[in-house]
């Protein structure tokens, strides 16, 4: 039996923030009270908020990107840094090994996660060897705890399934109560402009952008849109959005009724693609800024930022995919194409979302938590998180809205050499981030434990 209380603090929920108490007992959120009620640990959080943990719902920890290369998180140091930032709480994309069986690579993803993990986690599956048998298996996945099929539309040659594969994964996704999250960028075309950049002999972080371009990315979620309703009206998330014309996709979707929802990520609301063109004199520090779909226009982070407050974005997440620049990234240093795509965020997004989002009066702290916890929480079937509610998981970060810090990748906690905020001024941060009632973050000092962390059974996803 274990208690606390965080008294004196302002609870922020998806639609209201109120001042009360709030009761921790036994792991759940017990009372939410003007009354003080006695308990074994009692935090004051006058002047601060008290949000629903952060929920992360698109990363890849400890995932394959070429032979021998795994990203350079795990399941623990990847969780350290989420809690450290407030979020408790992230769905995973796990990745199919070619060859081998869904339940098999679901399998290998519960083994490597197990002993590790400090905070809850689930899965998204990603088919990336779309066999008879492997498409059978989608029938399975809802008693795995997965109600989330993930399929490439780009990254030809590797991980791109075609559209006679997609189509059949939505029908049966559609069939078996799953979601479909789609990558949405145009493989074919891309590959035909990386060939030509390739013959042009251009080889710097740039042409990573060049040879991505928006309609590509607009085009394929068009496609997307249309396949999910052609087979059946499978219901569709499109991660990663970064381009007005493919968030006008969504939005024309969504007007006509359809089962269709959109992520962005953090980078993209921060940094257009000249950040790929490098430092004076040091072209390859663009690398840094590689990610599939590439950075836009600043016309484009004007748009999602608009949607972030006007509902036609859903949730922002950060695809978290950490390619250290020493040892990684440095791999493409004679070529664009050989530098592994992602870049990391576990830790900096609420930081960075709060600091250019509530406090520039655009988003209000229940947009903030709607956006990063409430809505993840509901699209993916999370049933016990995302909301500050009586029984739910006490996921709670005490946030303290005027602490004033420099992002430097230095000071961050997962296994990275490099942030993409390195130096920028924020104001708000986690004081304390629990998980499940257990105290995991305390102002600078670190409590968490590998294996804690709980695998999540999700039920529905949204419909
Ligand atoms: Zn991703």
């Amino acid at each position: 039996m274990s208690s606390t209380l965080i008294k004196n603090g302002t609870l922020v929920t998806a639609s209201d923030a109120f001042k009360a108490n709030l009761l921790i007992a036994d792991g759940r959120i017990a009372a939410i009270t003007r009354e003080t009620p006695a308990a074994q640990r009692v935090i004051d959080a006058a002047g601060k908020f008290v949000l629903p943990g952060g929920i992360d719902v698109h990363t890849h920890l400890n995932t394959l990107g070429g032979p021998e290369m795994f990203t350079a998180d795990d399941f623990y140091t990847g969780h350290r840094a989420a809690a450290f930032g407030g979020t408790t709480c992230h769905i995973q994309f796990a990745d199919q090994f070619r060859g081998q069986s869904m339940r098999e690579s679901y399998a290998w993803w519960r083994d490597i996660s197990r002993d590790k993990a400090v905070i809850d986690y689930g899965f998204h599956l990603m088919i990336i060897d779309p066999t008879e048998g492997v498409l059978g298996e989608i029938a399975k996945f809802r008693e795995w705890g997965v109600n989330t099929i993930k399929v490439m539309m780009a990254y030809k040659g590797r991980v791109m399934l075609n559209d006679d594969a997609i189509f059949k994964v939505m029908r049966l996704a559609k069939q078996h109560g799953c979601m479909v999250l789609t990558h949405c960028e145009n493989g074919e075309a891309i590959d035909v402009l990386q060939h030509a950049a390739a013959a042009a002999g251009h080889t710097a972080p740039i042409h990573h952008a060049l040879t991505r371009p928006p309609e590509l990315e607009a085009e394929a979620t068009e496609r997307a849109i249309q396949l999910a309703q052609a087979a059946g009206g499978a219901p569709l998330f499109v991660v990663h959005c970064s381009h007005t014309g493919a968030l006008q996709a969504v939005v024309r979707a969504r007007a006509r009724g359809e089962a269709v929802w959109a992520e962005t990520c953090t980078q993209y609301l921060f940094f257009t693609k000249d950040k790929l063109r490098g430092k004076k004199g040091n072209a390859f520090e663009g690398a840094k800024y590689v990610c599939s779909p590439p950075l836009r226009e600043s016309d484009d982070m004007a748009a999602l930022w608009q949607g972030l407050a006007s509902g036609d974005v859903h949730s922002v997440s950060t695809d978290h995919c950490p390619w250290r620049f020493d040892v990684h990234k440095s791999r493409g240093r004679d070529n664009f194409m050989n530098i592994p795509n992602g870049v990391p965020g576990i830790e900096e997004r609420l930081m960075m979302l709060w600091d250019a989002g509530v406090n520039s009066g655009l988003l209000s702290p229940s947009k903030f938590v709607e956006l990063t916890s409430t809505a993840p929480a509901q699209l993916f079937g999370l049933r016990n998180k995302g909301a500050l509610a009586i029984g739910h998981d006490a996921d709670v970060v005490v946030w303290d809205p005027a602490k004033k810090h420099t992002i430097r990748a230095a000071r961050l906690h997962g296994n990275m050499d490099y942030s993409l905020f390195e130096g920028m001024a924020v104001t708000g941060k986690p004081s304390q981030v629990f998980s499940r009632g257990d105290l995991l973050v305390d102002g600078d000092e670190w409590l968490g434990a590998p294996g804690r962390g709980q695998f999540v059974m999700r039920g529905d996803a949204a419909q």
